[in-house]
């Protein structure tokens, strides 16, 4: 077993995060750091989205931004502009190449396969692997996506399209999500909002199939990159204890009502890094307690009544773009929470709201 000074357990998004940001802010000039990860090795597996309400490091790993998106119920297709925060997509192997690059060049980094190779009792400790003791009745937000070529220039890359709701709900909440990377490739994804306990949703590979070659009429194309995942709606079982920090997804860092994660995590790998010498003093980073509360009744509310989330969803996005995506951001001021707030129907939302 080897001591180190810092040791980081998972070396995913905000394992690799905060390594990054140890590395280039100097703290890791006279101290030893391991990443342990499992992983044999680090190829794209995830394609990260989210609009860019402040800078972050990785503008070198955007596949695209785009300056619109659009929404798709029953109702109809709602356009918006996102100019001032740009919806941007970020390629996990091109950022795993960045950090992994920079990080062999200091000889104080080492990569690491398993807990046992090191002493866990004199170390700063950040893991970032998820504890999930029961999930049963929880909710999740899984995936399966598509990146495809058609043979045919076939896609408006100016404008993603965010949530496509005219599927099949299967009494849960469904929708397919649609990123224009050029005008022949984009990244197709069927989206679920579920307790996980219908399988048939997890029939991604039809579901792609027929929206693909059905709905968006692209008959003749090949399958480039294909990603599946969940993410969890529920806060993990991680906790903080004297010297182990919980990042990412084990850290709370993911937004319950929507999965974004991406942002948060550089707030917190920027935060952890800034404050390493004091942070038995500092406080644990977390997402704003209002949001916490305000995406609990969101789920509450979705969970019992999925069937009108489409409807819900829809009259969220009618609010002003700069507004909602504040608010989907963590970024929003009491104004525009209220403002958000009050398109929602009301008796459903006071129903949850003291319910267990
Ligand atoms: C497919 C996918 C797409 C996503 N898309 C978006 C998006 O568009 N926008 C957004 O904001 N969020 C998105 N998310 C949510 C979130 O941003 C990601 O899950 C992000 O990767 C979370 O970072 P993390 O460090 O918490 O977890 P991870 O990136 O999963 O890192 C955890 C690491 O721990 C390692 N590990 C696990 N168990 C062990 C073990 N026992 N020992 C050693 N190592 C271990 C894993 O190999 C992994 O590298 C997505 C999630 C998924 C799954």
């Amino acid at each position: 077993m080897r001591d180190f000074d810092i040791i980081i357990i998972g070396g995913g998004c905000s394992g690799l995060s905060l390594a990054y940001q140890l590395e280039i802010k100097s703290k890791l000039q006279n101290k030893s750091l391991a990443i342990i990860d499992y992983r044999d090795k680090y190829y794209r597996d995830k394609t990260w989205s989210f609009w860019k309400v402040n800078e972050h490091d990785f503008e070198d790993c955007v596949i695209k931004s785009w300056d619109q998106f659009s929404i798709n119920s029953k109702k109809g297709t709602l356009y918006k502009n996102c100019k001032k925060f740009p919806y941007q997509s970020i390629d996990s192997g091109l950022f795993y190449n960045k950090i992994i690059n920079k990080l062999k060049q200091n000889k104080n980094v080492h990569f690491l396969k398993s807990k046992n190779e090191v002493n866990l009792n004199s170390s700063v400790i950040f893991n970032s692997v998820p504890e999930i003791d029961n999930a049963s009745g929880e909710l999740w937000q899984h995936f399966c996506g598509y990146e495809i070529e058609a043979k045919k220039e076939i896609f408006d890359d100016k404008i993603l399209n965010l949530m496509d709701f005219n599927c099949d709900q299967k009494k849960s909440v469904h929708f397919f999500y649609t990123l224009p990377f050029t005008k022949k490739k984009a990244l197709v994804e069927t989206t679920w909002l579920s307790t996980m306990s219908n399988h048939e949703e997890e029939e991604y590979d039809q579901q792609l199939k027929d929206y693909i070659e059905n709905h968006l009429n692209v008959k003749n194309y090949n399958l480039i990159y294909k990603e599946v995942g969940k993410i969890p709606l529920f806060r993990t079982s991680n906790i903080n204890n004297k010297n182990i920090i919980n990042i990412g997804t084990a850290g709370g860092m993911t937004r319950l009502s929507t999965g974004y994660t991406f942002l948060n995590i550089q707030d917190q790998s920027n935060y952890l890094a800034n404050n390493l010498e004091n942070l038995a003093s500092r406080k644990t980073f977390k997402l704003p307690s209002k949001y916490e509360f305000l995406d609990k009744i969101f789920l509450r509310v979705l969970k019992k009544n999925p069937r009108i989330m489409p409807d819900i969803f829809y009259k969220m996005f009618k609010s002003k773009s700069d507004k909602i995506i504040n608010f989907l951001s963590n970024k929003s001021n009491w104004g525009e929470d209220i403002s958000i707030i009050s398109k929602m129907p009301k008796i459903i939302f006071l129903k949850a709201l003291f319910e267990k």
